[in-house]
């Protein structure tokens, strides 16, 4: 599965590898945006201020240099190879804008929905920095743990509810991958670099492609296996919250009256 090119903020360009009518299927998943570019013009306007409610961000840089600052007073810069993570709880207004003028600016930001019973909680912010994060080492693998647990390495970052697992993985040429999964959790992998052969039938997985794993009774884990040019991919998985969905930009609640109210509280300077 391919993402769509799109653009957002003041005219970044990405790839939405994760789209609105894949929210249901991929629930608690509500989007991963894949940007990745040497071009400064791509993404020099950044994500000026802009308000969030209801759901998580948790942003991932790869290359490049990003300053982050929110309405509650924190601010950080991300860097190569660390992790923003961001509660939007019950409102936050930020902007994310690149801390640098020429060079290569690569990464992701997932979205991650909140409980209803969570999404009006007090906002909540963690910078992870690169040697923050976990590794787990295998045979020509490098497993980078970035939240939940994977072969005994636990991340800094746990959700009770959702238990979302996220791993950036790195493998060398022919390397081979498991991770088990509990069945009824929706999990994606995301290849950026190199081929992928994902699952029993052996399915390659190109570049900047999406493979969605089944969640069918029976499915209890994924193995992946790089080709030979090894590979680079995000797995990502958890366990649906079976919610309604309400999105209207960037809230995200479980009725319209909600998504009203939020619309109202933001107009009105109550978000932050
Ligand atoms: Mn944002």
């Amino acid at each position: 599965m391919q993402g769509q090119a799109t653009s957002d903020g003041a005219g970044v360009k990405l790839v939405r590898v994760l789209t609105q009518d894949l929210q249901h299927r991929l629930d608690p998943f509500l989007m991963l945006d894949a940007f990745g570019t040497d071009n400064p013009g791509d993404y020099i306007g950044g994500f000026p201020d802009h308000p969030h409610r209801g759901f998580e961000t948790v942003t991932y840089m790869l290359e490049g240099r990003m300053r982050h600052r929110d309405s509650a007073g924190n601010q950080g810069l991300l860097v190569p190879g660390s992790v923003q993570w961001m509660t939007a709880g019950r409102g936050v207004i930020h902007s994310e804008m690149p801390e640098q003028e020429d060079g290569r600016m690569e990464g992701f930001q997932l979205w991650l929905n909140l409980p209803a019973r969570d999404k009006m909680c007090a906002p909540w912010y963690r910078d992870i920095g690169t040697a923050e994060i976990p590794e787990w080492q295998g045979d020509g693998v490098l497993a980078r743990v970035i939240a939940g647990h994977s072969h005994g390495v636990t991340a800094l970052v746990q959700r009770e509810t959702t238990q979302v697992l996220y791993l950036d993985l790195h493998l060398e040429p022919g390397a081979r991958f498991e991770q088990p999964l509990p069945t009824e959790h929706n999990a994606f992998v995301y290849v950026y670099r190199g081929d992928l052969a994902v699952g029993a039938g052996e399915q390659t997985v190109r570049p900047q492609r999406m493979a969605i794993l089944a969640n069918t009774p029976g499915s209890d884990g994924v193995v992946l296996k790089a080709g030979a040019d090894g590979a680079r991919a995000i797995l990502i998985a958890g366990r649906p919250l079976k919610e309604p969905i309400v999105q209207h930009g960037p809230f995200v609640m479980n009725t319209r009256h909600e998504i009203i109210q939020a619309v109202d509280d933001f107009r009105a300077g109550r978000l932050a």
